[in-house]
């Protein structure tokens, strides 16, 4: 007994006197002396380099960014800042690429750890009955995709760009055309490694350490850092036949694209986007999609009217070539599109699921990919989109020339309602993304008040209208606002915060918490 009592008081000490220590001490030279492996940056140009985003439109300067070489530099980082306790202000922000849209990656005057530094755990693909590959955190996906499909296999969810990492999409969800079958990128997920806003370093799945993993998945940083995650794996394709159709009637879009999504194996991909007011749309497509009818498809013109895209796309290998054409041909005999605006393709796998890739360089060329991104990602019930579609593209919406506006649905049954995402209640969602860039224009202006005006007539409008809808990538300025977008699940997000970053220290760019100093 006197022996315990005697160990505690020096452990009860010591804990105290490193809290002093740190108080006292200036910062930097204390995070310096830790042991690490990897090591900080404190100069300006890598703090302002871990200011910026894709968004381009907030900058957030940190005090230190820190290149982790281990799980545990970031492990030990995160413990000294949370042996500070209060006494600190210090806060951490985990940066992926740096791809968020509104400094969600930033932290002022805290630590960014640089995430992709991290290369640990190589990447090991587990070829076998339930094929997985362990990747880091920090690891971009495109790279996942080239070493999966060295052992001929690949993940299965993706997101529309790959150039993003691994941490970075599981803290939101991952979703593009293949969510409607496989769910959003966070159900493939089979384990995690987590450090958590106490600087624990904990395995999890979800049989075990099961509310940690729910937590983190679609958790938008603030529970963990993701070191390491297992992705479910498929067996890759080679080729993917392309598709694109139009159509001028919204009711029989998504009639159809509903009607895909629930065919089994009918195709591997299911997307759509919207044309407003533009012209020479089918000229650009023809440089690389060819009309199956090209001389009605040169009588079409596109010329001022709405017209909706639906994308489709079927993977297949070289020697199936004729059955996958036969079926093709059958599934889209179903559907009511314009007959003269059937367009395909066949690429390669790798350039299929790397294509805005290819509109990045062109872009970055033009000086064009460094411009503000106000996009606005939205998740609307199936119930409400026509009504939706009538306002947004009807009246707010004038024309698409500042950037992509997709639409597809996908089934809500894939998304595991244990994660900490917040989508609507139905069966089938519908997500509309109004991808915008600010381009400098010659009169000076680059359109962002406009932009940013008409999200804001759209999120007032979905609001009005009661649509049900919830953001994707969501983005708050106020607690309250948080508070409404998750609805119900606010009590539990609150206590997983509660355990797992008591003192609100991690990712504090989106500002739902506030550390108490
Ligand atoms: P960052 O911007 O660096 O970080 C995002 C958030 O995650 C931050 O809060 C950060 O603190 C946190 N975070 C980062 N790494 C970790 C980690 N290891 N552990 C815990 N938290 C971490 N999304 C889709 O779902 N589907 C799409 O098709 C899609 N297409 C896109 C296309 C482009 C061109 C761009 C720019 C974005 C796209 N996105 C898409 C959005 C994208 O998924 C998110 O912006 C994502 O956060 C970017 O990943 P990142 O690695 O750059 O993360």
């Amino acid at each position: 007994g006197a022996h315990n009592i005697f160990f505690l008081t020096i452990m009860f000490l010591s804990c105290i006197a490193i809290r002093f220590n740190l108080c006292l001490s200036s910062v930097p030279s204390s995070l310096r002396a830790l042991p690490f492996g990897g090591h900080f940056n404190f100069d300006q140009v890598s703090l302002g380099h871990a200011a910026r985003d894709f968004g381009n439109r907030y900058q957030y300067h940190p005090m230190a960014v820190l290149h982790p070489e281990s799980v545990s530099d970031i492990a030990d980082t995160i413990k000294h800042i949370w042996l500070m306790g209060s006494s600190s202000h210090l806060t951490v922000a985990a940066r992926g690429h740096g791809h968020s849209l509104h400094g969600q990656a930033q932290t002022h005057g805290g630590v960014v750890i640089n995430m992709e530094s991290l290369k640990v755990p190589e990447m090991h693909v587990h070829v076998g009955n339930s094929p997985y590959v362990d990747v880091s955190g920090g690891e971009l996906w495109i790279n996942i995709l080239h070493e999966t499909l060295r052992h001929g296999m690949t993940p299965r969810s993706w997101t529309d760009y790959l150039h993003l990492t691994v941490g970075g999409t599981l803290s939101n969800a991952g979703v593009s055309g293949q969510a409607f079958r496989h769910g959003p990128q966070i159900s493939n997920v089979q384990q995690l490694e987590i450090v958590t806003g106490t600087g624990e370093v904990v395995n999890c799945s979800a049989e075990h350490n099961g509310e940690l993993f729910h937590s983190v998945l679609g958790g938008l940083g603030q529970f963990g850092i993701i070191t390491r995650a297992r992705i479910v794996l498929e067996p890759a394709p080679t080729m993917v036949k392309w598709i694109r159709v139009l159509y001028s009637d919204f009711t029989a879009f998504t009639r159809d694209q509903e009607r895909l999504i629930s065919t089994k194996n009918a195709f591997d991909y299911i997307e759509g986007f919207v044309i407003i007011n533009r012209t020479g749309l089918l000229n650009n497509w023809r440089l690389s999609f060819n009309p199956q009818d090209p001389v009605q498809a040169s009588h079409f013109k596109s010329d001022g009217r709405t017209l909706f895209c639906l994308e489709l796309a079927k993977y297949f290998n070289f020697e199936q070539i004729d059955i996958v054409n036969q079926e093709v041909e059958e599934h889209l005999s179903y559907l009511s599109y314009i007959p003269s605006t059937l367009f395909s393709t066949e690429v390669t796998y790798v350039d299929f699921l790397d294509r805005v890739h290819v509109s990045e360089v062109k872009l970055r060329s033009k000086g064009l990919w460094d411009v503000p991104h106000p996009w606005l990602n939205l998740l609307i019930p199936k119930s409400k989109i026509h009504k939706f579609a009538e306002v947004v593209f009807g009246n707010i919406l004038t024309e698409t020339s500042n950037g992509p506006v997709l639409i597809y649905p996908v089934n809500k049954s894939k998304w595991d309602n244990r994660t900490s995402v917040v989508i609507p209640e139905e069966d089938i969602l519908y997500l509309v993304a109004f991808l915008t860039s600010a381009v400098p224009s010659s009169n000076g202006t680059d359109g962002l008040e406009h932009i940013l005006s008409q999200n804001k007539r759209i999120l007032e409008y979905c609001e009005r209208a009661q649509l049900g809808a919830k953001q994707y990538l969501p983005h708050y300025n106020t607690q309250e606002e948080w508070r409404a977008h998750f609805g119900p699940q606010w009590e539990t997000f609150l206590q997983r915060k509660s355990v797992y970053d008591p003192l609100h220290i991690l990712a504090p760019g989106h500002r739902i918490f506030q550390k108490a100093i």
